[in-house]
């Protein structure tokens, strides 16, 4: 362990980051407005809602076979529900810093994990703050530990307990304290991150047998089945949402006792790389009944959540709270030859997310926007909903989804992202040819059209599909079509021409960086499947 070095690489990142903002014409922002209130309101509360490696089409109100989300799409049906919202990274730190500053990765300098975000950028929370909010942040995840700088304009920060444990339980009773003790006379503005649905895939019991036909006879798992599918129009957790969270690889692996990648996710007994990108060796069954236990840990989840909104209902502030609940970045159960994992691709599976937002006063019941939005645009989103001044996020890159939940209209919004690279932690992927941000594929998607942009020796690599007619991502139109390519290209080109780090190789930041992690946070990262 270094942990010395670690803040010289916090200054250089902050640096970097200061740079980009100037380039990015953001010189402003270095003024942040500190935290002067601008006195008493009636503004809403606003409790943000991410959960790790959510993909859409896993959650029931967008589609999915299965009954995972019964709470979240009671909620949905009580607010919006946008049905293409698209994560700016698919993966954790860099996805939750352009929700909270409503920029793209280029544009916040967190490119990678981990790294720091720039304290001169001004945050969602920041605005909160200086309006007179209370603001508090809860997670366990390691990556958006305090040190990430996503602390900036929370009052509180809870990240200090890092456990192997996922556990939506302890969050959620931990943010229905967290409620009950605040200042009723303040609005506030709470973040939760659950971490639930990440791998290795071992929910609680019976939720790891709750979409597993074999068991459907068990007590347990009929009586949460009945639970989770009985019909009501408030919130109420299940009991086994009082179970603690896993992983429970004891109680998991007797109902999957055949599954080789369970055990290699659990035990790591093949190298990641191997596991990740060389996963064609699972069967179609192995990888299907991992997406049952991804599945479980998703209904556990959302078990969970009901608690959080029972207690907003129990405290009387349901109608005066903007509640907002979506997804950090997808994950892939085999799509495009990536196995339970999300970093490094640019594809639908790992970047579409659910959003839903409720707030009585503003969305009326079952508002459906099926207009493609990103998840930046959540962050002036919150804010106009909250009559908060937008501030230094008004030069963001984000806009404000307020009129497409009012009846009204946007200009169609183009979403770009970038992946993490990391070659030379990953040598077995074989389409990362370059370290560092030199590495990144890119992408751009259009209402009809996605290009992606795949950075090679002997000349870049483009990838063009068809979400109409292709929506799995399956066939490559780039040389069929060259007058599409020939407009997509020059778009995805001047959105990296604003990055002049866009060719970087700060593949040294980020391993010295990484170093410096604590052994607690080493364990969990392990656990996660981010180091061996
Ligand atoms: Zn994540």
């Amino acid at each position: 362990m270094v942990g010395q070095g670690s803040c010289s690489v916090r200054g250089l990142i902050a640096r970097a980051g200061v740079k980009i903002a100037v380039v990015f014409g953001l010189g402003a922002i270095a003024a942040c407005n500190g935290t002067r209130p601008t006195g008493p309101s009636e503004r809403p509360n606003v409790l943000l809602i991410t959960v790790e490696t959510l993909r859409a089409d896993h959650v029931g109100s967008y589609g999915y076979r299965r009954n995972t989300t019964p709470n979240l799409d009671r909620l949905a049906a009580q607010g919006a529900r946008f049905e293409n919202t698209l994560a700016q990274a698919p993966f954790t730190l860099p996805s939750i810093a352009s929700l909270m500053t409503g920029r793209t990765p280029p544009g916040h300098g967190v490119r990678n994990h981990p790294a720091i975000l720039a304290p001169e950028l001004e945050t969602l929370a920041e605005r909160f703050r200086a309006a007179g909010y209370q603001t508090a942040a809860m997670t366990r995840h390691t990556w958006l530990r305090r040190k990430s700088g996503l602390d900036q304009g929370f009052d509180e920060y809870h990240n200090n307990k890092f456990s192997a444990g996922l556990d939506a339980r302890s969050l959620s009773l931990a943010a229905v304290d967290w409620l009950d003790a605040r200042d009723p006379e303040r609005p506030f503005f709470l973040w939760l991150h659950f971490l639930d649905p990440h791998l290795p895939y071992t929910p609680s019991y019976p939720y790891s047998a709750l979409f597993r036909e074999e068991h459907a006879d068990e007590p347990r798992v009929q009586h949460l089945r009945s639970m989770v599918e009985r019909e009501h129009d408030t919130f109420e957790p299940t009991p086994y949402a009082d179970i603690p969270g896993g992983p429970y690889y004891d109680l998991v692996f007797p109902h999957y006792p055949d599954n080789e990648a369970l055990l290699d996710l659990a035990f790591w007994r093949r190298s990641r790389g191997s596991i990740f990108f060389g996963g064609k060796r699972y069967s179609a069954d192995t990888v299907s009944e991992l997406r049952e236990l991804y599945d479980g840990a998703i209904t556990y989840t959302d078990d969970n959540l009901a608690r959080i909104m029972k207690s907003l209902a129990d405290l009387g502030v349901e109608t005066s709270t903007v509640v907002a609940v979506t997804g950090d970045h997808g994950e892939a159960f085999g799509e495009h030859g990536l196995y339970f994992t999300h970093d490094f691709a640019l594809y639908d599976e790992v970047l579409r997310v659910p959003l839903v937002l409720r707030y009585p006063d503003s969305i009326p019941p079952g508002t459906e926007v099926s207009q493609q939005v990103r998840l930046m645009d959540l962050a002036p989103t919150l804010l106009e909903l909250a009559d908060v001044e937008l501030g230094p996020l008004e030069q963001s890159d984000a806009v404000s989804l307020v009129p497409l939940v009012k009846g009204g209209t946007l200009p169609f919004l183009n979403a770009f992202a970038e992946s993490a690279p990391r070659r030379s932690m990953f040598p077995e992927h074989e389409r990362v040819y370059f370290d560092g941000n030199r590495g990144k594929w890119r992408m751009l998607r259009t209402e009809r059209w996605k290009l992606i942009r795949i950075p090679h020796p002997d000349g870049d690599l483009y990838e063009l599909y068809d979400l109409v007619s292709d929506p799995g991502e399956t066939q490559n139109l780039f040389h069929e079509l060259p007058g599409e390519a020939g407009k997509l290209v020059p778009l995805l080109e001047s959105w990296m021409q604003q990055d002049p780090a866009r060719d970087l190789d700060n593949s040294a930041e980020e391993d010295a960086e990484l170093e410096g992690l604590d052994p607690a946070a080493v364990q969990q990262l392990r656990t996660l499947g981010y180091i061996q």
